[in-house]
């Protein structure tokens, strides 16, 4: 087909086309088009046919189809592209494919220009575009309102602790994740010391400056993933997830003296009373509570300004904890007896390995003298614990499986460190960590103490 024939037939059809449609030769002048052209050039027909676009559209119209003709040409296929401009004082908006035409040797002859008014729809997409818009900044803002009611309904407004709803919720979730993945988690009970006087000798709203000023104070002692709770008048929870109980209680410590060095406008000095307690296998939520509530009582019977443990683990400092060097400092306590004087023997002379080892690092000793102590706290352990197993069996302990289930992970795992360690790729401080507290102090004072009711009876 020759560019004339395609001339003679396309008059038929192109006037009752609603698109824009025209024809220009290779070298830009055009053939033909209709009247929507016309339209679509803001020019009468006489003046479109063998002129240039340049001839009677504006340079900005002519530099962009230039590019969209280009991108045709060289792709040698219709190329699509949304002009924007203004006809008769209105934007409109046309999506124009240009096209190479070709002859039967594939032979460009001509260009070929198809133009669609999208107005209408574009104005639609626009307007549907604007009412999205529109109410999605709704949404954010009700979004906004509704976490605001939210924040203000489990938050305390003067201290901006949580309030006891909010606390019963995440609770719940603690203890869920407790018993799934038996992660550990702490509370404190924290009552600050005769704070009648304070409103008595100050008045109460100088009281509730103080309030405030402890409750900022304890924010800054805590983790992002601790939580504060306002329980009642001046008395706060601290709810710790992840933590066990030596750790919370050094928090517990912190924020004791940290309040205690605080100076408070007017009044002066503060000082608070907490009672700490670790969540159990089988504590309940209330029961929970009344240990750090119970062990609270005792630091106040005791004098105030202290913190103390829950009393039924019978735990009161034994182990010093040097957590900026992760090292932990062993002390043996009578509490840490079972009754049976074997694994008693053994479980001491851990301690003292373990004791020896710490002298070793952090007196620092070069590597094979502390990898003779590690061997020697290795072999000491092994020893432990299939002596421990022989005497549980004897005494039919129904948690057997389980604990000797533990002794190997522990195990396993305390030689894969030692290995490293040996190897240079561990440092002595993990491997410290993991023996003396992960095997020797966890292990004892945690899975241990559960078949103390069996060893105890022996006696
Ligand atoms: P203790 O060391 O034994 O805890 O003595 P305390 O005086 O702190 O204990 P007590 O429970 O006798 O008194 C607590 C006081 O706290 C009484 C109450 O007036 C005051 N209080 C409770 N809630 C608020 C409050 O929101 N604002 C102020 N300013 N005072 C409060
Ligand atoms: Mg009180
Ligand atoms: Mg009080």
């Amino acid at each position: 087909m020759q560019i004339n024939d395609i001339l003679q037939v396309l008059p038929l059809f192109l006037n009752h086309s609603n698109a824009a449609v025209a024809i220009k030769d290779i070298n830009g002048y055009y053939l033909l088009a209709n009247d929507e052209f016309a339209r679509y050039a803001g020019q009468p027909l006489n003046l479109i046919n063998g002129n240039r676009d340049q001839d009677f559209l504006s340079n900005e119209r002519v530099e962009k189809i230039k590019i969209t003709e280009l991108s045709a040409i060289s792709k040698f296929k219709g190329v699509n592209c949304v002009e924007e401009f203004s006809m008769e004082g209105q934007e409109v908006y046309y999506i124009a494919t240009r096209f190479p035409i070709v002859d039967e040797h594939r032979h460009m002859i001509g260009l070929g220009i198809v133009a669609m008014d999208v107005t209408e729809q574009h104005r639609s997409i626009s307007e549907a575009e604007r009412a999205l818009q529109a109410a999605e900044q709704v949404n954010a803002q009700l979004r906004e309102v509704v976490e605001n009611l939210e924040q203000l309904a489990s938050t305390d407004r003067l201290t901006n602790a949580w309030n006891r709803r909010r606390f019963e919720e995440a609770i719940e979730g603690e203890i869920h994740r407790f018993h799934r993945y038996g992660h550990p988690i702490s509370l404190m009970l924290l009552d600050i010391d005769h704070f009648k006087r304070v409103n008595d000798n100050y008045g109460h709203q100088e009281g509730d400056r103080v309030l405030k000023q402890v409750a900022d104070c304890i924010f800054t002692c805590i983790r992002k993933s601790d939580s504060l709770t306002r329980w009642g008048g001046e008395e706060f929870i601290i709810l710790m997830p992840n933590t066990g109980l030596s750790y919370a209680s050094m928090i517990a410590e912190r924020i004791r003296t940290h309040i205690a060095a605080q100076s408070f406008a007017t009044v002066g000095s503060v000082t608070v009373s907490i009672g700490v307690a670790e969540f159990h296998l089988n504590s309940s939520h209330e029961d929970w509570l009344d240990r750090a509530d119970r062990a609270m009582y005792t630091a106040k019977r005791e004098g105030r300004n202290r913190v103390e443990l829950d009393a039924t683990v019978n735990l009161t400092p034994t182990v010093n904890e040097h957590f900026e060097g992760h090292f932990v400092q062993l002390m043996w306590k009578d509490a840490f007896m079972s009754g049976n004087n074997l694994i008693d023997a053994q479980h001491r002379g851990l301690f003292e390995v373990s004791n020896q080892l710490l002298d070793a690092v952090l007196s620092g000793r070069p590597t094979d003298e502390i990898s003779t102590i590690v061997n020697q706290l290795l072999g000491d352990v092994l020893q432990h614990f299939h002596d421990e197993e022989g005497i549980l069996s004897e005494l039919a302990y129904p948690r057997l499986g389980e604990h000797a289930k533990e002794h190997a992970r522990l195990v396993s795992k305390a030689l894969e460190l030692a290995d490293a360690f040996k190897a240079g790729t561990l440092s002595v401080g993990t491997l410290f960590q993991f023996l003396a507290y992960d095997v020797v102090t966890r292990h004892m004072l945690g899975a241990d103490r559960e078949y103390f009711p069996f060893t105890a009876i022996q006696n």
